[in-house]
């Protein structure tokens, strides 16, 4: 791993709990998150303190999120991607397919949308024929295509709110919001793309490739404060941009994804300048995200 990569990898949490916040407090907190120092995030339910939580990159967009006993993999795994970005490597495509440690026991798959560099249907689908527990949660085409693949209805769930809003579900305890996301304008635009929002030891966002500007995110604000933002690396390429995502997204931690691997270097070099924000860090290298027990750090 680039040694610049390494300075995030332990986070904090939490002095405010986050379970099923009523909308007062949803406020209250973004208010807060926007004043937090940078080593503090909030934790919200589903793991204690000695239980995992932690994020690891797959390639390109692809994450795994663990969380206490619920592990959650988001837009992974795929197959042939699009240069430049990356692909899995050959043995970890073959663990994602056939759910080998540590992707054995998912909870669920969860797609933004059904570019090559996000999705295939057929590497999906022999996932969840090897992990008979986990669920697909996305749009109803990528479902569809999933369905096409001969995944069983049991493990699908589409969820595909109108543009602008979201819809949620829970799995495994831990909820998971869909919120419907306009993608940034590209050859062969999907007419549906999702962005997720999990609660889970602490509030994750994906946001896919949806297109970075304030109006399509209109939705977050009635869904709790963000821990930790996974972004497209352009989000914050620039004053203005990192502007939007601050006051349209603000989360209180930001790992940059969806990085061509040349540019790696490059762009973790780059975000050192960025308060708050960092590469996610090669695959196999998990990120901790510690809640505590105290309120305190440590
Ligand atoms: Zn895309």
């Amino acid at each position: 791993m680039d040694p610049s990569e390494t300075g995030l990898l332990d986070m904090c949490s939490s002095m405010l709990p986050a379970c099923s916040p009523s909308s007062a407090d949803v406020r209250v907190k973004r208010a807060f998150h926007r004043m937090l120092p940078v080593a503090f995030a909030f934790a919200a339910c589903g793991a204690t303190a000695n239980e995992r939580c932690e994020l690891s990159k797959v390639a390109n967009a692809g994450v795994l999120f663990q969380s206490g006993q619920h592990a959650f993999l988001l837009d992974a795994p795929f197959r042939d991607g699009v240069a430049p970005y990356e692909t899995p490597e050959p043995e970890q495509r073959q663990r994602l397919e056939t759910a080998q440690p540590p992707y054995r026991g998912l909870s669920a798959i969860l797609i933004t949308h059904w570019h090559d560099d996000h999705f295939d249907a057929q590497a999906v689908t022999a996932h969840l024929r090897h992990d008979p527990a986990a669920m697909l949660v996305s749009s109803e085409e990528v479902v569809a295509q999933v369905r096409a693949a001969g995944a069983e209805d049991r493990q699908l769930l589409a969820l595909t709110p109108p543009q602008g809003e979201s819809v949620s579900t829970v799995i495994g305890g831990v909820r998971v919001h869909a919120i419907r996301l306009r993608h940034n304008p590209a050859r062969r635009t999907p007419e549906q793309h999702l962005g997720f929002l999990v609660e889970g030891c602490q509030v994750i966002f994906h946001a896919g490739d949806a297109n970075p500007d304030a109006s399509n995110f209109s939705a977050l604000r009635g869904l709790s404060p963000i821990d930790v933002a996974l972004l497209p690396y352009w989000y914050l390429d620039g004053a203005a941009n990192r502007d939007f995502v601050a006051e349209a997204i603000a989360p209180a931690r930001i790992f940059a994804v969806h990085v061509p691997q040349a540019e790696r270097a490059g762009v973790a070099q780059a975000l050192r300048s960025v308060p708050r924000a960092a590469l996610l860090p090669a695959s196999r290298a998990a990120v901790k995200l510690r809640p505590y027990s105290d309120g305190a750090p440590r």
